[in-house]
């Protein structure tokens, strides 16, 4: 009777051990995955511990906040507000009045700088896309007269954003990357993995620490070189490092460079003076707004919004090759490329 007792159980054991085997062994641990979505190259980096399953929530999720928010699909919850636009409230999932209203702090913030009802104007020069032009002064007052974050109105007790006026329209392209990657980080937290890279187009999560309990290092890119030639490095542990900039996407014409931040006073690509903005802070979210917004403020007005959030910081690279930023930032940041001046 004991001994097979203890045959059963070890047989038991030695099942339980197979499956285990063949289940992990199914999930091919894969070092990363990229997929294209919210309008860029998504690159999630789980360093030798993600099994297929993680890579595929991660992703679906990032997928699922495109399905909501994205301003260039037709049935997303966004478009639908779009579309009821100077008609009537549209009832919206919970997630998207949460980005909403974060836009509309830093809208105000910003003093209207940042403004998430940018629509009219981004879709008039369509910079990125196949029709993108400068337009004429004239299109550009009339878009301009429908960019106002004040005519957007958030009822949460009704659940549902309203757009004022007809003609109006939301565009999120300045924060809701952001968001994704902070929906991705908190996936990588609640799987118990100790470090990882969420690095959706330039929108950079690097989440806990890398092995060795060493910083990570973020390759800063220069707006004036090809993609991947970096000005410096940052180093840090468990922040998003998120990136604004006139190399993102443009249109060229006659030598001239029109980026695609629009500034909401002019109607024309904002100029600042500034290359790029890199905000380092804990919330992707947030970064990614500041990132936008003090690209569209400039340096002075930026630094001082910057530094008004807790534990944010930044970087500001200039037309002329110099460089200055906060000294959070500049604390654990490494120039590589001397052709630019650090000033303090
Ligand atoms: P990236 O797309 O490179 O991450 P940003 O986060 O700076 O860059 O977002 C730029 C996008 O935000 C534009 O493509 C447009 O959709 C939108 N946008 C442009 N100008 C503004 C602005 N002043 N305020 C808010 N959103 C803007
Ligand atoms: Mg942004």
């Amino acid at each position: 009777m004991m001994f097979y007792k203890f045959f059963t159980l070890k047989r038991g054991f030695f099942f339980i051990c197979f499956l285990f085997f063949t289940v992990t062994n199914g999930q091919t641990i894969r070092a990363q995955e990229s997929e294209f979505t919210l309008g860029t190259v998504c690159v999630v980096n789980l360093y030798e511990r993600g099994t297929n399953e993680l890579y595929r929530k991660i992703f679906r999720r990032i997928r699922e906040i495109e399905e909501i928010m994205s301003a260039n699909r037709a049935g997303t919850d966004l478009d639908r507000v779009n579309k009821q636009a100077g008609i009537m409230p549209v009832h919206v999932r919970e997630e998207l009045l949460y980005v909403v209203e974060r836009a509309l702090v830093y809208a105000q913030s910003s003093g209207g700088a940042f403004d998430p009802t940018i629509g009219p104007l981004v879709n008039l020069w369509g910079i990125g896309g196949d029709a993108a032009h400068i337009p004429g002064e004239k299109a550009i007052q009339d878009a301009l007269s429908l960019v106002n974050w004040r005519d957007l109105i958030v009822d949460r007790q009704a659940g549902t954003l309203f757009l004022k006026r007809p003609g109006m329209a939301l565009d999120l392209g300045a924060i809701a990357k952001g968001y994704a990657a902070d929906e991705a980080a908190r996936i990588i937290k609640e799987a118990r993995i100790p470090g990882a890279i969420v690095d959706l187009g330039g929108n950079v999560f690097a989440y806990g620490e890398k092995e060795g309990s060493k910083p990570w290092r973020i390759g800063i890119q220069d707006p004036l070189e090809n993609r991947g030639t970096f000005v410096g490095i940052l180093e840090v542990r468990n922040k998003t490092v998120v990136t604004s900039g006139v190399y993102e996407r443009f249109l060229q014409v006659g030598g001239k460079r029109y980026h695609h931040i629009l500034s909401p006073q002019t109607g024309y690509p904002a100029d600042t003076g500034l290359l790029s903005v890199t905000i380092i802070a804990d919330r992707s979210i947030d970064a990614d707004a500041l990132a936008t917004a003090a690209f569209a403020l400039g340096y002075h007005a930026g630094r001082i919004l910057v530094e008004s959030v807790g534990g944010a910081a930044a970087i500001f690279l200039f037309e002329n090759k110099t460089i200055r930023g906060t000294a959070p930032a500049m604390a654990n940041f490494s120039l590589y490329n001397q052709g630019y001046r650090i000033l303090p």
